[in-house]
């Protein structure tokens, strides 16, 4: 095999926008496309030879296991206590400090831990 070393390339979500190598078109930040380490250059996904590499996460949190259902946890619990706190705006705080997470909501903090 002649072909340069896989770690050459990567698959990956891009930090910054860049200008396809190939094609010469913009491809903004955060849009998956292939980094070529030796030439420091991206290119469009669609010039891929090997469509079946999975994408690398590049960016920080994103595609880390149990980030979105951290997200959704999170998501849910501020709605929830938004919906306490509007309801009984007297004594939401005490309400929230002294009940539970709801079972649906706990669920997804689990899912986040494990
Ligand atoms: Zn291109």
């Amino acid at each position: 095999m002649s072909n340069a070393s896989p770690a050459a390339e990567k698959r990956m979500r891009l930090r910054f926008a860049g200008t396809c190598r190939v094609c010469g078109i913009d491809i903004p930040a955060k849009v998956a496309a292939v980094y070529e380490r030796s030439t420091k250059t991206v290119r469009c996904l669609a010039h891929d030879e090997r469509p079946d590499v999975p994408v690398v996460d590049g960016s920080l949190d994103v595609g880390t296991p149990g980030a979105s259902a951290r997200r959704e946890f999170e998501r849910r619990r501020d709605g929830r206590e938004r919906r306490v706190r509007a309801r009984h705006p007297r004594i939401g705080s005490f309400m929230l400090a002294v009940s539970d997470e709801p079972q649906s909501t706990a669920a997804w903090n689990t899912g986040a831990l494990g």
